[in-house]
């Protein structure tokens, strides 16, 4: 790691086969071919890939690579690798290292035990990689080893995604088509657009010696017991607070790490609640982001462990503070250059803006609930509508100046745009600063932030593939009607304000510029007849109404079967999930807690028969001996409970009733335990409790 004379400069990208390798390492010809490969406009024949396999394979080798590797992204939301080697035996007894066309472009992994929903039976279980050649492949060194990664999509026998990746690539085609309609209706020379993705990444770092002591946190990533730390976040002193020095130097290394394979970590700073962090890289397509921000946080875990510390990624990890989510910054860029949610310095006049502006606020009004269920999973539902998230209610931040001019065009017309002005200071030594034209909202859940919307929900282990794909096919859907619209406008002009101002009309109700955490937002949003579907289960039980099967299958983003299969999968992935949390609170209740507060309570009981014993009066001893032994009892009745009420839950066989079991009864039967739990730890014996605390957890770096 100490290598002062490696510049970033040269660090960054250096285990990508990037574009400027691939130019110095290919045949002019190949690589133009592969050019246009990558943008969709001619397919790669045989030769080529063995040309361009060939190149790959020696850049690996040189950097050390024995194996090669289809990296692809199941559902079960993170990646999946199988590793072969490039050694192919020759008859005289030795290896030569080869690599195909035909390896690089197709694989076919048994790959059996990911989840498919139905969409495979495990008897027939082909499944198939393909490379996917808009993402780079890239070196990974783990330990030792040294593969050469392929990006690849992932599907079934009969052409099925069974992956995050596929159905984003999909809705990138169809938002590029409907885009580049609506451009060309407005008389712009823009040929291509694609969605951009900044994922801002948030995690907690806490010291390994804990974890180990820690089962929920060790098999779930989150602590299904704690009392909150006489401590919390309500100084506010760790956010933006000076880098502790462990935490720098793990930052320092991920960073390298990040930037060698080619990952923008840009931003980097502590969070709000104690031992909570944030990455933040620079945006690039929708596509690469989504692949790097696994690689971040895979990267992130893996870095940390050489730190002696692990990295916690779920939701929620500790109750009473601050949760992690991922802050999605989304947006499009044409291929001459232009963002097209830039609204420039007079956004009233700027059609092209006003005009996306509106489509992505319609999309998000009209499939409000698909948002939401992009976002579900049983951790980001301890989060979303906790007073520190976004609601579980969508709507949109615009700002003051986008407001005015919504406000404006709903009213007939917008003819001004308000100013930012300058921001002084009252300090004769400090500039003026130009002050911009909208504050912040940091309590929305979608909101505009100058230049993208920024969708705050996104929980923090998930995949960013699943919400923007959803985002780019809303989206593109909106855009269709538009430029139908637009299409047969004779005077395009007239249409298009026509258009805006009536976008603005309808769509309203969604605009929030307020407090979002607030219970009157929630009334308000009631009013507004705003969807509000607090669990997983209400949410993605949703994804079976007609008009979003249509909407997917119209686009050719997700079949019917596809959809159907992925809800089956995401309400599994729930219930199994609580499953294992409700196991292991069984276990650290029978095996740990109980114990130690029976243990205590033997204690208690032997002191009172020897201060009695000595002619003294034992109350209070009694009195912490009674309330002790209720709140034993309270804890294992509810242990004994839960135990048959999950397992009831898990014996259902219909997915959504299955789900539906395990948030309606066994969440609250678990709530049961852990209240007994944490009263309990607040008053038994430290020297006794079995495992570490929040203090502990929370402050010890
Ligand atoms: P903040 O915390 O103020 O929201 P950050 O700098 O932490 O800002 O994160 C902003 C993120 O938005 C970065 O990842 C940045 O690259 C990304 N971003 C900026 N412009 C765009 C864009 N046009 N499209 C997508 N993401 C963008
Ligand atoms: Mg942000």
């Amino acid at each position: 790691m100490n290598c002062p004379e490696c510049s970033t400069q040269e660090v960054f990208g250096s285990n990508v086969f990037s574009d400027v390798t691939m130019r110095e390492r290919l045949p002019k010809n190949a690589y133009k071919t592969f050019r246009l490969v990558q943008q969709g406009k001619a397919e790669l024949d045989r030769a080529t890939a063995d040309v361009i396999a060939n190149a790959m394979k020696d850049w690996a080798i040189e950097k050390g690579a024995t194996h090669y590797c289809h990296w692809f992204q199941p559902m079960t939301g993170t990646t999946a690798e199988k590793h072969d080697s490039f050694i192919s035996p020759t008859a005289d007894g030795r290896v030569m290292m080869e690599f195909s066309g035909k390896e690089l472009s197709q694989g076919e992994p048994d790959a059996s035990s990911f989840p498919s929903g139905g969409l495979r039976a495990t008897f027939e279980a082909r499944g198939y990689t393909a490379w996917d050649c808009t993402s780079p492949v890239f070196i990974k060194k783990d330990g030792k080893n040294i593969t050469l990664f392929i990006p690849c999509a992932f599907c079934s026998y009969t052409g099925d995604a069974l992956d995050k990746k596929t159905p984003l690539l999909r809705s990138m085609d169809v938002l590029d088509k409907q885009a580049v309609r609506v451009l060309k209706a407005l008389g712009t020379k823009s040929t291509s657009v694609i969605a951009t993705l900044g994922p801002e990444q948030e995690y907690f770092l806490v010291d390994k010696k804990f974890v180990e002591k820690r089962l929920d946190l060790m098999l779930c990533g989150r602590t299904i017991f704690g009392a909150p730390s006489p401590r919390g976040q309500e100084l506010e002193d760790h956010y933006f607070g000076s880098l502790n020095e462990r935490v720098a130097s793990f930052m320092f290394e991920l960073n390298t790490e990040l930037w060698k394979l080619g990952v923008s970590a840009k931003t980097q700073h502590n969070e709000v609640a104690p031992a909570q962090y944030e990455l933040a890289p620079v945006f690039s397509t929708v596509n690469v982001a989504t692949d790097h921000n696994q690689l971040t946080m895979e990267t992130m875990q893996k870095v940390a462990i050489r730190h002696g510390m692990v990295c916690l990624l779920n939701e929620k990890p500790f109750a009473g503070v601050n949760g992690s989510g991922k802050h999605n910054n989304w947006s499009m860029v044409t291929n001459d250059g232009i963002n097209l949610l830039e609204p420039g310095v007079t956004p009233h006049d700027n059609m092209v803006f006003l005009v996306f502006l509106c489509a992505v606020v319609r999309a998000v009004d009209k499939y409000a609930k698909l948002m939401r269920a992009s976002v579900a999973n049983a951790g980001n539902e301890h989060r979303l509508g906790a007073n520190e998230a976004p609601p579980a209610i969508v709507s949109i931040f615009l700002g003051d100046q986008l407001t005015d001019i919504f406000e404006q065009l709903a009213a007939g017309g917008a003819k001004t745009s308000k100013k930012g002005g300058e921001l002084k200071l009252g300090v004769s030594t400090l500039p003026p600063l130009p002050k911009d034209s909208t504050d912040r909202n940091r309590t929305s859940p979608f909101a505009f932030t100058g230049n993208k919307f920024e969708f705050r929900m996104v929980g923090s282990t998930q995949s960013t593939a699943g919400p923007t794909f959803v985002l780019n096919t809303i989206v593109a859907d909106v855009l269709d009607e538009f430029a139908s619209e637009l299409e047969k406008a004779s005077d395009i002009t007239k249409a298009t304000q026509k258009l805006v101002q009536r976008i603005a009309k309808d769509h309203m109700r969604i605009v929030f510029n307020g407090d979002n955490y607030t219970a009157e937002w929630a009334k308000e949003a009631e009013k507004r007849g705003l969807p509000n579907l607090k669990s997983t289960v209400e949410s993605l039980e949703c994804l079976g109404d007609k008009e979003y099967i249509e909407l997917f299958k119209k686009h050719k983003v997700l079949s019917k079967n596809e959809l159907h299969a992925r809800t089956e999968i995401l309400l599994d992935a729930y219930s199994m999930m609580i499953n294992i949390e409700a196991r292991t609170m069984v276990q650290m209740a029978n095996r740990q807690i109980l114990p130690a507060c029976i243990d205590y309570a033997g204690n208690l009981a032997s002191s009172v028969i020897a201060v009695e014993d000595a002619g003294i009066a034992a109350d209070a001893q009694k009195a912490k001996l009674i309330e002790i032994n209720d709140l034993i009892a309270a804890m294992d009745k509810g242990t004994r409970e839960l135990e048959q009420i999950k397992d009831k839950a898990a014996s259902t066989s219909n997915a959504v009733k299955k789900a539906r079991a395990f948030h309606d009864e066994v969440k609250p039967a678990m709530a049961t335990v852990r209240a007994a739990a944490d009263k309990l730890e607040t008053i038994v014996d430290a020297l006794i409790w079995p495992m570490p605390t929040y203090a502990e957890m929370l402050f010890i770096k």
